[in-house]
């Protein structure tokens, strides 16, 4: 397959890039929806997709199946995501290689979660403990991959302070980091805080807005549980509003991102990747009134 651009030379283009994320189904039926989704998409024209590594070593066949698809059938500039968990060196090594004979230029590079019923992080005999030793793997094996890795406006739930979070994300640009996707957040004012703070430690790559258009309260009290974000009072109060109401509730998610987004990219941020939970709706609709 051709080799993909590489992010970082879209960034040197000065525009704001738009990004998408998806995750790998865990089951045929998931991968026809979503290539209805993808086909819904690319009328968006997104600069880039990402596909999450399935965590713990969960669906990690899929990432490849399904970034090939993105690629191959839809055309999409695709940077699969990887994780060290469960890896040895060589699998890493091996992992690279595979994605780099595929045409991708373009990876997400992630230390992971502990495996579900976990709380330690398992570091295998010959594997790694940090994602700056994949990031640095990743950059020796294959000088011309453009390397994305994770960076938390709040924090890291393991780190100590956001000080600590700070070096170690340092160490992620240190060691060939191209630039920093962020963790889910809903006050911008905690992007531009961490941006700031980024700035003060000499982290000069492009650090891009992950947001998530909230579909259902539960679920992002869920998932704002575990990675650390915060909720804001006012966002809930609004979609306890929309009760049980899912179309409601979806139309004040994509409301609040989009007074984020365009507060965001008015502040100088590189672009904005969406958390789109392979769906298509939220970045449609997001889309259409970010151009109006
Ligand atoms: C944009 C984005 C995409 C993601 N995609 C996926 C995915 O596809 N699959 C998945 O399983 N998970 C994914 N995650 C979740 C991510 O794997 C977890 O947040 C994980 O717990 C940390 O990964 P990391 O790459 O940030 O790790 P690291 O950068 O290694 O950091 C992990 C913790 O270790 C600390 N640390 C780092 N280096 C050192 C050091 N040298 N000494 C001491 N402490 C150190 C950090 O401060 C932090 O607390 C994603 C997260 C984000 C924000």
């Amino acid at each position: 397959m051709n080799p993909d651009r590489p992010i970082a030379e879209l960034f040197a283009c000065g525009r704001h890039l738009r990004s998408l994320e998806f995750f790998p189904p865990k089951d045929d039926a998931g991968v026809a929806a979503l290539r209805v989704t993808a086909e819904a998409l690319r009328r968006m024209g997104p600069d880039f997709v990402s596909v999450t590594y399935g965590a713990g070593g969960t669906t990690r066949d899929r990432t490849a199946q399904v970034s090939a698809l993105l690629k191959g059938e839809f055309g999409f500039t695709v940077m699969p995501h990887l994780t060290c968990v469960g890896h040895k060196r060589g699998d890493l090594e091996e992992l690279a290689d595979q994605i780099h004979a595929q045409g991708f230029r373009n990876i997400m590079a992630l230390r992971g979660d502990p495996p579900k019923g976990v709380t330690e992080f398992p570091v295998l005999p010959d594997g790694f403990r940090h994602a700056a030793e994949l990031v640095a793997l990743l950059k020796r094996r294959h000088p011309n991959f453009c390397l994305g890795v994770a960076g938390y406006p709040e924090k890291h739930p393991e780190a100590p302070s956001l000080e600590a979070d700070l070096t170690h994300l340092k160490r992620k640009v240190d060691a060939g980091a191209d630039f920093i996707t962020t963790q889910l957040f809903f006050d911008n004012a905690v992007y531009y805080r961490f941006v700031e703070r980024c700035r003060a430690e000499g982290i000069t790559v492009p650090i891009v807005p992950g947001i998530m258009p909230v579909l259902s309260l539960k679920q992002i009290q869920r998932f704002t549980q575990l990675c650390g974000s915060t909720l804001p009072a006012q966002l809930t109060a609004r979609l306890e509003v929309a009760a049980d109401n899912p179309d409601v509730m979806e139309m004040v998610g994509i409301d609040w991102a989009l007074h984020q987004i365009r507060g965001l990219l008015a502040n100088g941020a590189p672009g904005y990747h969406l958390y789109i939970l392979n769906r298509a709706g939220g970045a449609l609709a997001l889309s259409a009134g970010l151009d109006a």
